[in-house]
């Protein structure tokens, strides 16, 4: 099922032409209601009227989160207060929290967005969907909550944390869809096999999860413990929140809803348009946004658009996972080194859980990277000579992948701290220093 047929499956021509159209609109607003755009885009020598089409659209200055911090709070909204319906802030994970404000349009374009996301992982009204995103300032779990509401699922509103309820509200309640980070989907299978819970007596079939880089591998592991089928969702804050793409069923990258967030990608070093198919960074124009409409919003997330045809019939282009964002990378002895890789080679091996952290630091200066992995409680008691075997293929699986070698520690079982939220998989020491 398609939750809005016309727009997910519209032709390209006339997609760019809705687009343009949009972009046009948009870049007038701003250069009206925002002193901010209004220099930038003078300073580039544009005029408003300069922008006829989407052509036109890799001609005006990208906007970067430094801007956003630069004009912290309020400086970049283009309605006055009254308007404001909403505030949200992004979570910080790279530093002081962005703030963003919705009108009650945007609220509406959020919730359809997050409608046709869900719309995806089949959820229905017939769906019983737990929200353990976290509610507040964070977007995930409001956006999920509105989302759910439009398609008319009912919504257990529980938020992050609370493990031990999220369980029994999934045996008791009859959850269908459970929607939180997947590092945290990943806790509470780990916790359903701990508190001994029949996975036939749970009723969960599908799961959203996004908010954080996961790879296939996790995937597989989520899958496996919950017995359901997971799906990447994907957002942030400065263009909405969770809802900018999504996976279908097919699952062969996630659908990004083009008629509101215009996607590029570019190479990070030089600001160039990237063709489809080629790494780089992604940018989006969220032109249909009434509060804060952002020009050329750089994500620093990295990863390819694919515009084949999609089985499902929507003809949205489709993004891959990100590998990870630009400042995610460590660069470990010159290498260039992506948490997501760490986890993909571990998880690869059956004698893993899904928790892992990776420490870096530095001696006689020398980058030093640990990783501190949790095995299976059953390889745990084996004999020390399997320990130091299975370490040692560890090792060597990280050095061939990555052609960098680290020193692998095996840690028990429930060691490393589990995350309710975005899991914190990084210890940089250097940056202490
Ligand atoms: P913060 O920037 O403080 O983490 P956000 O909550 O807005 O705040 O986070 C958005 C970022 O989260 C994205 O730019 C991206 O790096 C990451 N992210 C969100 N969804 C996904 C996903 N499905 N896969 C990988 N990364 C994701
Ligand atoms: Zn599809």
């Amino acid at each position: 099922m398609i939750w809005n047929e016309h727009y997910e499956c519209m032709e390209r021509e006339e997609l760019q032409k809705l687009q343009g159209q949009r972009v046009k609109e948009m870049v007038k607003r701003v250069y009206d209601t925002v002193p901010f755009y209004r220099n930038k885009l003078k300073e580039a020598g544009i005029e408003p009227g300069d922008i006829k089409g989407i052509e036109e659209l890799k001609k005006l200055p990208f906007t970067t989160k430094q801007d956003l911090r630069d004009n912290y709070p309020f400086g970049l909204f283009a309605v006055p207060q009254p308007e404001i319906v909403r505030f949200h802030a992004s979570s910080g994970t790279t530093g002081k929290p962005t703030v963003v404000g919705y009108t009650h349009n945007d609220i509406q374009m959020w919730s359809e967005v997050v409608a046709r996301s869900l719309t995806m992982a089949g959820v229905t009204k017939t769906d019983i969907i737990q929200v353990a995103y976290g509610y507040g300032l964070f977007t995930g779990g409001l956006g999920l909550h509105y989302g759910a509401e439009k398609v008319g699922a009912s919504v257990v509103p529980i938020s992050g944390g609370n493990t031990k309820k999220q369980l029994q509200l999934i045996e008791d309640f009859g959850s269908t869809v459970l929607a939180c980070t997947p590092s945290y989907a990943a806790f509470i299978g780990e916790s359903l096999v701990e508190e001994k819970i029949d996975p036939r007596k749970i009723k969960l079939k599908a799961g959203v999860f996004g908010a954080e880089p996961w790879t296939q591998e996790m995937r597989a592991q989520i899958e496996q413990v919950l017995g359901i089928k997971a799906y990447d969702i994907y957002g942030l804050t400065e263009i909405i929140g969770p809802g900018v793409s999504m996976e279908c069923q097919f699952q062969r990258g996630m659908h990004i809803f083009e008629d509101h967030f215009i996607p590029e990608i570019i190479n990070p070093d030089t600001g160039e348009v990237l063709p489809y198919g080629e790494l780089g960074e992604l940018v989006f124009t969220p032109a249909t946004k009434e509060a804060m409409p952002l020009i050329r919003y750089r994500t620093r997330d990295l990863t390819r658009l694919h515009a084949e045809q999609c089985e499902c019939g929507r003809t949205l282009v489709r993004m891959e996972k990100c590998v990870g964002r630009s400042d995610d990378m460590l660069i470990i002895r010159g290498v260039n080194v992506f948490p997501s890789q760490v986890e993909s080679v571990l998880l690869e091996m059956s004698e893993t859980k899904p928790h892992y952290l990776i420490v870096v630091d530095r001696e006689n200066n020398l980058d030093t990277m640990e990783i501190q992995v949790e095995i299976e409680e059953e390889f745990f008691s084996d004999e020390v000579k399997e320990l130091e075997g299975l370490r040692h293929r560890i090792k060597a699986n990280i050095s061939s992948t990555l052609g960098i070698s680290a020193s692998i520690r095996l840690v028990e079982p429930g060691t490393i701290e589990r995350s309710m939220g975005k899991a914190k998989r990084v210890i940089d020491k250097r940056n202490l220093q």
